[in-house]
C-alpha cells in the first residue's frame, strides 16, 4: 500500500470520459432538448467546503435558484448534470471527485465556483502538497465563477452563463448596472 507521503505527493489522475455523438441528430430536435436541458438543470448534491454553503443560499427562498430551473439538487450523480465544485479540492478528494464526473450521464456541465475551485485560492502558495490548484486540472470545467466565496448572485450568473452555453444564447435579461456615482457607490 502507498504511504500517506507517496500519495500527497503525487498528481491525481484526470477523468477520462468518453462522449458519444447523439444518435439524432437534427437541428430542431437538438434544440429542442437543448432547451428543456438548460431550463432543468439538475445540480448535484456536493459540497468541499465553505464556497458550498453559498450553494446553498442560492437554493434557499432569497436567491431561489427553482425560478430559473435549477433547484432539483439529486443526491445521485447518476440523476445529475451539473456539478457545482464549491470548495477546495484536496488531493485526497481528487479521485472522488473524478469518480464523481464519470459517473454523470453526459451531456454533463461543471461550475467551479470560487477561488479554490478556480486555482486552489489562498491555499495556493510555494511548497504546499496536498490541494489541487484548480479542479480543471482533474475535469473539464464550462464555467468559473470567482470569489472567495461568491455570492449567491454570482453563482446564479454562472448557471445562467451555462444555460447560454448549452442554449447559444443567454434567456434571462442582464441586470442593471449601478452607476459608479449613484446612491449606493461607496462614500471615501
Ligand atoms: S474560495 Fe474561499 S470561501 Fe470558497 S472554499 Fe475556498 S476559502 Fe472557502
Amino acid at each position: 500500500m502507498a504511504s500517506p507521503d507517496t500519495v500527497l505527493s503525487s498528481q491525481p489522475t484526470p477523468a477520462k470520459s468518453k462522449v458519444l455523438p447523439p444518435l439524432i441528430n437534427i437541428k430542431p430536435v437538438n434544440w429542442f432538448f437543448d432547451f428543456n436541458r438548460a431550463m432543468s438543470l439538475w445540480p448535484v448534491t456536493f459540497g468541499l467546503a465553505c464556497c458550498a454553503i453559498e450553494m446553498m443560499a442560492v437554493s434557499m427562498a432569497r436567491f431561489d435558484i427553482a425560478r430559473f430551473g435549477a433547484e432539483v439538487f439529486r443526491p445521485s450523480i447518476r440523476q445529475a448534470d451539473l456539478m457545482m465544485v464549491t470548495g477546495t479540492v484536496s488531493k485526497k478528494m481528487a479521485p472522488s471527485v473524478v469518480r464523481l464526473y464519470e459517473q454523470m450521464p453526459a451531456p454533463k456541465y461543471v461550475l467551479a465556483c470560487g477561488n479554490c475551485a478556480i486555482s486552489g485560492g489562498p491555499f495556493k502558495f510555494d511548497g504546499q502538497y496536498g490541494i489541487v490548484e484548480g479542479v480543471d486540472k482533474l475535469i473539464p470545467v464550462d464555467v468559473y465563477v470567482p470569489g472567495c466565496p461568491p455570492r449567491p448572485e454570482a453563482i446564479l450568473e454562472g448557471v445562467f452563463t451555462i444555460q447560454e452555453k448549452i442554449l447559444g444564447f443567454r434567456f434571462w435579461p442582464k441586470a442593471e448596472e449601478i452607476p459608479s456615482d449613484g446612491p449606493l457607490a461607496i462614500q471615501s
